[in-house]
């Protein structure tokens, strides 16, 4: 081992730190309890798995400090495959175990960066008779972006780069790394 870390050899720079994730967070949990102080049977928060996994614990953890109660929801679409260009076709890998008609939803999203993905989630979910669908995103690619969509909690706004950790994947590895961060360009070579 050297004083390094492991990742090191693959990572070229970090992005956003793991305190700047932890201090948005305790941000965006606020914002969204301040305005759903009325809802009277809680928030449904439906993480879309498996790049918002980190995002939804911690911004869960988070909201329960404040309220309101919140039931958990998983879904598992794909859009992405091995690569890193988006295909536009989504497909359903795990649906919602509860009926979302007449809840307050709010979608929880690791990224947003076409936004085809999120277009077809909310059409999904008005179409199942959702009360209210809002989204939070921990990341957003302004330049990226290919279908505008109504985002109300962003935490931040990155430049149009591939990026790595937090719950984001490459070839499904460096979801477990802590910060937010942009490989080197012979990870992509080697891959
Ligand atoms: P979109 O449909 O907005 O283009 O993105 C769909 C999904 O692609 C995101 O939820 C995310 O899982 C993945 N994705 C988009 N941009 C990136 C990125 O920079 N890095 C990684 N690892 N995944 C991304």
């Amino acid at each position: 081992m050297t004083d390094g870390s492991w990742y090191d050899a693959d990572i070229d720079r970090v992005i956003i730190t793991e305190a700047q994730i932890r201090e948005k967070i305790a941000e965006l949990a606020k914002q969204v309890s301040a305005d759903y102080t009325t809802v009277e049977d809680g928030l449904l928060l439906v993480c879309v798995l498996k790049g918002a996994v980190m995002f939804m614990a911690d911004f869960a953890r988070a909201l329960g400090r404040h309220g309101p109660a919140a039931d958990l929801e998983f879904m598992a679409v794909s859009s992405y495959g091995q690569g890193t260009t988006s295909s536009g076709t989504v497909r359903i890998l795990k649906d919602l175990d509860r009926d979302v008609a007449g809840r307050h939803v709010v979608v929880v999203e690791d990224i947003v960066d076409s936004g085809l993905t999120l277009s077809w989630l909310l059409r999904y979910l008005a179409s199942r008779k959702a009360a209210s669908v809002e989204v939070v995103t921990l990341l957003r690619k302004p330049e990226a972006v290919k279908v505008s969509i109504p985002v109300k909690y962003v935490g931040f706004d990155i430049p149009n780069e591939f990026v790595v950790g937090y719950g984001l994947d490459f070839a499904e590895r460096y979801r477990e790394l802590p910060f937010v961060g942009v490989l080197k360009p012979d990870v992509y070579a080697r891959a």
